[in-house]
């Protein structure tokens, strides 16, 4: 087999080295339990604090107001479940779009099946809310606004900071999922006016099984995971300290080169998106042209079936995605291509590339290149296409 060219970076990614020798020693060395009393532990509960502080300085919070997690969802189904039940007496009413991530989307299912009532906005064609529609939709008993700050199929960003103002002006709380924000793009807490954010390390080069959420002093929010008294009480269990020191490491690194990184995919990203675009024909690009994530692209392809396309790109040592990787396994078509109005035989036709700092343009043109034989190849076996092209003949 070719060598692994791996663009599937929305997924997960690669710890790198540098987080995994940042994490290494607290397996090991510094064992201790950060909430002890004893000296030694307090190697533990000063790595904790300095990976607290790293994370705060990514998104410009208050180091105290930031809480370690188990992951992305985690933290989408506390900011969720947690914020509904503590302003349950202000109102039951949520906002949200139709093109989140399945931790929401399915967090809010299961609140309505408890009584509340949930507003999904549409997006228009590139994926992105309306200011206008958010505003109308908002009602004396809305408790929550929670958008994402990019989508992780089609990358596009959302208007954040704009939301942000009108959930302000509003008296409503906002909630924004940043997994595949964070660390990729700028995030200010206080000029956006974010009142909680979910995060998770995986998708930044840290660990699985690594969150964060970040919760502004003053949002009256009851614990998740009932325990101990760690994170101020709001998080129980023991913390994670590898873990923790692997998402802080992550995130000063992101801080560190968010510019250089980003300049980097853009350039690989763009000239993936030119190519594909100009080489292979009844293409389409999914997703804001220029508002969306350095790293992603997410194609359709007429004619082609997204799961056959996929296999061949593996047999060439590709990794790509169609849809995300929660929805893979299920032949429904992703609910993100649906919202932004592509049919069903469209949206199978799917293809997202998600790439990093560390792929190459030799890695992009191989792609290109085994794509282009791989639609070929499959366009060649579709009596759909057979069809169009005879029609296009007549
Ligand atoms: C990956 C992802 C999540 C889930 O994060 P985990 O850490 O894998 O639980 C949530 N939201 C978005 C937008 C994601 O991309």
């Amino acid at each position: 087999m070719a060598k692994l060219i791996y663009l599937d970076n929305a997924a997960t990614t690669q710890v790198y080295p540098e987080v995994l020798d940042a994490m290494l020693p607290y397996f090991t060395e510094y064992y201790g339990n950060p909430s002890a009393i004893y000296s030694f532990a307090g190697e533990s509960k000063k790595a904790v604090d300095e990976a607290r502080a790293n994370v705060a300085a990514l998104i410009n919070a208050r180091t105290e107001d930031i809480y370690f997690t188990g992951g992305g969802s985690e933290s989408d189904n506390w900011a969720l479940k947690a914020t509904a039940e503590a302003y349950e007496s202000k109102g039951k009413h949520i906002i949200t779009s139709r093109i989140e991530h399945h931790a929401i989307l399915h967090t809010c299912a299961y609140l309505e099946q408890k009584g509340y009532e949930v507003t999904y906005l549409d997006v228009d064609e590139d994926g992105k809310i309306s200011l206008e529609e958010l505003e109308k939709a908002i009602r004396p008993d809305t408790i929550l606004i929670s958008i994402m700050s990019a989508n992780n199929e089609i990358g596009t960003i959302e208007p954040i900071k704009e939301i942000g103002k009108i959930a302000h002006d509003h008296g409503v709380l906002f909630h924004t999922d940043a997994v595949q924000a964070f660390g990729h793009i700028p995030i200010d807490v206080e000029e956006m006016n974010i009142d909680m954010l979910s995060a998770s390390g995986h998708k930044i080069n840290g660990p699985k099984g690594s969150g964060v959420m970040y919760i502004r002093k003053g949002v009256k929010i009851r614990s998740f995971i009932h325990g101990g008294a760690q994170e101020r009480k709001r998080r129980a269990g023991t913390h994670n300290v590898p873990g923790i020191v692997g998402i802080g490491t992550a995130a000063k690194l992101a801080k560190e080169n968010m510019e250089e990184r980003s300049a980097k995919e853009i350039a690989l990203r763009d000239h993936l998106i030119e190519r594909v675009l100009k080489e292979i024909p009844y293409t389409r690009l999914n997703g804001h042209r220029t508002d969306r994530l350095p790293n992603n692209a997410n194609f359709c392809f007429r004619f082609i079936e997204g799961e056959s396309m996929l296999i061949l790109l593996d047999q060439a040592g590709i990794c790509g995605s169609s849809g995300s990787a929660c929805t893979s396994g299920s032949l429904d078509p992703s609910h993100v291509l649906l919202a932004i109005g592509l049919p069903h035989e469209i949206a199978h036709g799917s293809l997202r590339l998600t790439l990093s700092e560390k792929n190459t343009m030799e890695e992009i043109d191989y792609t290109v290149d085994e794509l282009k034989k791989i639609i070929e190849r499959l366009r060649g076996m579709s009596p759909l296409y057979e069809d169009f092209v005879k029609k296009q003949n007549q």
